[in-house]
């Protein structure tokens, strides 16, 4: 039964990859979502769709990501190999570990306890030493680690927080939803000697970053899921 499990989850997987591949050309993005099992990341009542290119519910009214969604996300940050990376919303860590699989280092900061706790036993159990999960405190993002050579936020923001780009290293990329509480553009933002510049990947849909630099925790118009 469990061998019968298995195997439909893998085919599930390779039909996802192939939709990937119509929008995803870096190979080692379709390498990482391959290697990644997104089942361990949702609970098992949900087992037979993690590999559905949408969004699922991970409990405490949030979501992990769209498979495409964190696809274009890790494509846009270009990662080589040997960069330190921040990410802002740690949720279930799925997009930590794929993170993980690209590049040497991961910072993942999230303010709800049971959801951080959970995603650092998983990945644990997984083998990803190279992720370091904490608990949101008063600022935005992780100052301690900063700078960081990519940072992505998988929490919508009302705009570009400062703080972020003040964590980003002068050649840096930031990956951030920009936008209402109801629809969001993905943007790239990169900290030139120009100054900042801002190039727009697509609308999407995120639950809202609380707190400094996002919207008030006691303004929250998403319904729970
Ligand atoms: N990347 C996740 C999905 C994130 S959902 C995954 O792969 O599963 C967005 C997450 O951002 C939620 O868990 C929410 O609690 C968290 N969040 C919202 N505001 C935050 C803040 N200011 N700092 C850290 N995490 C925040």
């Amino acid at each position: 039964m469990a061998r019968v499990t298995y195997s439909l989850l893998e085919r599930a997987k390779s039909q996802l990859l192939a939709e990937l591949r119509h929008d995803i050309r870096d190979e080692r993005v379709l390498a990482a979502i391959a290697s990644v099992p997104r089942e361990k990341f949702i609970s098992d009542d949900l087992r037979a769709f993690a590999y559905d290119n949408r969004p699922l519910p991970i409990g405490h009214g949030q979501t992990i990501s769209q498979p495409l969604i964190v696809a274009m996300m890790t494509e846009a940050l270009d990662l080589k190999g040997g960069e330190k990376v921040l990410e802002l919303g740690t949720g279930s860590g799925y997009q930590a570990a794929i993170l993980a699989e690209l590049t040497a280092r991961v910072v993942t900061v999230e303010r709800v306890a049971p959801l951080a706790e959970k995603a650092a036993a998983v990945l644990a159990e997984l083998g990803y030493h190279n992720v370091q999960v904490h608990l949101a405190g008063d600022t935005l993002g992780w100052p301690d680690e900063a700078p960081y050579e990519g940072i992505l936020v998988t929490a919508a923001a009302p705009a570009v927080p400062s703080a972020l780009l003040e964590q980003l290293s002068p050649e840096g990329r930031l990956v951030i939803p920009v936008g209402t509480q109801d629809v969001q553009e993905l943007l790239l933002a990169t900290n030139g000697p120009g100054g900042l510049t801002a190039r727009r990947l697509g609308p999407c849909r995120f639950v809202p970053l609380l707190g400094a630099g996002g919207w008030p925790t006691t303004d929250v118009g998403f319904p729970a899921l």
